[in-house]
């Protein structure tokens, strides 16, 4: 199988850095989508890269391998330089052997199979708005304009190591592969995707057309796009890299337009891919922790224990773990405040833009309820 690959990565409308990056290299190709501040963002998904580039260059070990190396570098750089601290970034990976493509993924980037006119999601986003869609507290709709929706609950390059999604597919003449940033989803609904990616003969053209349409819905993010087109037939340097159990290529062989194509996959043992397919609760608190940065400066109004309560964090909670606590418990009756139509939902929550904003909700619920209850125990 030959790929011809097109590539575009674009800074948006709004943005004023572009924090993705991306690989095509055949036969590797990967995005990334940075975050942690400008300077953070730029050097987690750039380092990610350049680390994952660098592993598979060496032909050892499997691709999750590669991927946690390319954490470890992200999460190491990100304690020892101060001006990064806190950064870390999506990946998304596709490496092509033979007639398979071998897929990794951390974060909330995508990897879209388009055949026979018709899209396919090949991955799961790592946010907490995925999570609370497949918890069945919010609709698949619902999560597209979800205030948190950019929340990630996994990315590279926050603690030393990360669960990585593995996956791969036999592919076929004709097969589209398309790898890109949440700037492209977040703005494109996967129909446009489609309708483009259905359009659009060359490969280029098509990432270029699919950019265009995200700058043309706002462009609020950064966007990268990667298509791959699968033809049948050989590389054209099949035969030249082709090595035959050379324990040592030399490094000046290897360049990007003629990568190490099928060398891998003798190395390849299946066992070792069982790498964190499952998620260990222990990382998954990890996440949590991850999280709560952003959900310290998250407030909201609910009820505790039968009380008006003003609480740090976001009213939900994520296999178990509540994503909130309690800072100020009032002495409100929540049934009294839940009897008058406007706050019929306290008990959802009622968002606030900080503590003062808080304070002045419970205050206007004071006012609503014309009494005033401050001083009693
Ligand atoms: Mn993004």
């Amino acid at each position: 199988m030959r790929i011809v690959p097109g590539a575009t990565s674009d800074i948006g409308k709004v943005r004023e850095g572009n924090e993705d990056s991306y690989l095509a290299l055949d036969p590797l190709f990967a995005v990334a989508d940075g975050m942690g501040g400008h300077r953070g963002g730029e050097v987690a998904s750039k380092l990610a890269l350049e680390i994952l580039e660098n592993q598979f260059r060496r032909r050892q070990g499997a691709l999750a391998e590669h991927v946690q190396e390319a954490n470890l570098a992200v999460f190491e750089r990100s304690q020892l330089d101060r001006r990064v601290a806190g950064m870390g970034t999506t990946l998304t990976v596709a490496v092509m052997e033979d007639e398979r493509v071998r897929l990794a993924h951390v974060g909330d980037s995508r990897a879209y199979l388009y055949r026979d006119g018709e899209l396919r999601l090949l991955t799961e986003d790592h946010t907490l708005v995925q999570r609370m869609v497949d918890e069945g507290e919010i609709t698949a709709g619902e999560a597209e304009t979800h205030p948190y929706r950019s929340v990630l609950t996994r990315a590279l390059g926050v603690e030393q190591s990360v669960a990585v999604d593995e996956g791969s597919l036999e592919v076929q003449d004709g097969d589209r592969l398309l790898l890109c940033t949440d700037g492209l989803t977040g703005m494109v609904t996967d129909e446009q995707i489609r309708a483009i990616l259905q359009d659009v003969g060359d490969p280029q053209e098509a990432a270029d057309r699919l950019v265009r349409a995200a700058n043309r819905a706002g462009g609020i993010d950064n966007i990268t796009a990667v298509v791959l087109d699968f033809e049948a037939g050989e590389k054209d340097d099949e035969a030249g890299t082709q090595g035959q159990g050379v324990a040592e290529p030399a490094a000046s062989a290897i360049s990007g337009a003629q990568g190490p194509r099928g060398l891998r996959s003798r190395g390849i043992r299946p066992a070792r891919l069982a790498v964190s397919v499952g998620m260990p609760l222990a990382i998954f608190i990890v996440v949590l922790v991850g999280l709560r940065l952003y959900l310290d400066r998250q407030w909201y109004v609910g009820v505790q224990n039968g009380h008006v309560t003003e609480f740090r964090g976001i009213p939900s909670e994520v296999a178990g773990f509540e994503l909130h606590h309690p800072v100020v418990v009032t002495t409100i009756p929540a049934v009294d405040a839940e009897r008058l139509a406007v706050y019929a939902h306290l008990d959802e929550g009622i968002p606030a833009t900080g503590r003062e904003d808080a304070d002045s909700i419970v205050e206007q619920i004071r006012t609503d309820l014309g009494t005033s209850r401050t001083g009693v125990p």
